[in-house]
């Protein structure tokens, strides 16, 4: 690579057409790399990340909400390989009382696989102070909600900009229904980096949960910023797809049209990974990492992984029968248990179909 970009003849003299021929002569020679590149598949995932409380009134908070949901379906009339994702089952109570035909319209996108449904909890809430009776009413809330409007429950705990999380998650959540615990607040600590992106946290009382980090959020289609996460992913659980999610956050917004249009431009670059926007209806990323979908699953010609028996990772029954049983019981390398709060939280068991005595 330096010796190609040490062939560009840089501009003396205005000499354009030879500065051009450089190029030309430059993508030539690097042709040879755009199938080992291709290998790879960066996953876009509309997202915008929107607090409900934070630096402004609550009101604002559901025009946001409006506008962000407004711009996402008008986006994906243009750009229909736009999926999206939102998280707080919170903002389309509000939606589904007061724009109703907002509400109706994302209804319609969820059921055309256009939106995901990642919103296992009521909002993303903090988790380290609130009592264990909340938690499980934001997991109750959120997944009962979730059921009775979308027809689906999460499997995912969307939490990318929590500080900190209780210990007792682990259990609460897999009582919940939800399988996988993703957040991108790990990567935040410049001390002590958080070295693993796929791996199983275990709870107080032995209850193991899935964990993804997530992209970074409120980002951007930045070819550079992309490919150093995938390299990042790659090198942490050798597996050559990932996750971005392009869309302003932290108040809204969602990917913009600029974005869709670099996307669509990067995608037919042949000095990038695979660009494809993930399908909502195709089981959850973390599913297709661990290779749960058999028509999903990593071709055979990809490097074999640390994970010797990716299975053996989920601790909720998904145990192929026909794995290798020393594999199996072999612990994988990418599992860490590692806690970060701990808070006394009782079990519960909860239960979709019966109200809350509140
Ligand atoms: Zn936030």
């Amino acid at each position: 690579m330096v010796d190609a970009l040490g062939r560009i003849a840089w501009p003396q003299g205005g000499d354009r057409a030879q500065f051009n021929q450089s190029l030309t002569r430059l993508r030539e020679s690097l042709q040879e790399f755009t199938p080992w590149l291709k290998q790879r598949t960066i996953h876009c995932l509309g997202h915008a990340h929107l607090d409900l409380a934070w630096l402004w009134p609550i009101a604002e908070t559901w025009d946001a909400a409006q506008r962000t949901f407004e711009s996402v379906l008008a986006l994906q009339a243009d750009f229909p390989e736009l999926t999206f994702t939102h998280s707080s089952p919170a903002l389309f109570h509000w939606l589904e009382a007061h724009r109703p035909e907002l509400f109706q319209a994302i209804q319609r996108q969820v059921k055309a696989g256009g939106w995901a449904i990642d919103a296992g909890l009521w909002v993303e809430p903090d988790l380290n102070l609130p009592g264990g009776e909340a938690l499980v009413r934001q997991i109750l809330y959120g997944q009962r909600y979730c059921a009775e409007k979308f027809g689906q429950v999460s499997a995912v705990a969307w939490l990318p900009d929590t500080f900190g999380f209780s210990w007792q998650l682990p259990q609460l959540l897999t009582q919940g229904g939800i399988r996988y615990f993703a957040t991108q607040k790990l990567g935040w600590n410049d001390t002590n980096p958080f070295p693993h992106h796929l791996f199983a946290w275990q709870g107080l009382d032995g209850t193991a949960i899935t964990g993804v980090t997530l992209p970074p959020i409120g980002t951007d289609i930045e070819p550079v910023d992309m490919a150093q996460y995938a390299c990042q992913w790659e090198a942490s659980t050798e597996w050559q797809e990932c996750l971005w999610l392009p869309g302003v956050g932290d108040h809204g917004g969602g990917p913009t049209r600029n974005m869709l249009l670099k996307a669509r431009r990067w995608a037919k670059s042949p000095f990038f990974p695979t660009l494809t926007f993930w399908p909502c209806r195709a089981p959850y990323l973390t599913d297709y990492w661990l290779g749960q979908n058999p028509p999903l699953r990593m071709k055979a010609s990809q490097p074999k992984s640390k994970i010797q028996n990716p299975k053996s990772l989920s601790p909720f029954g998904t145990t192929n029968s026909t794995s290798n049983s020393t594999e199996a019981a072999t612990p994988p390398t990418a599992t860490r248990s590692f806690t970060i709060a701990a808070a006394k939280t009782p079990c519960f068991r909860l239960n979709y179909g019966r109200p809350w005595p509140c």
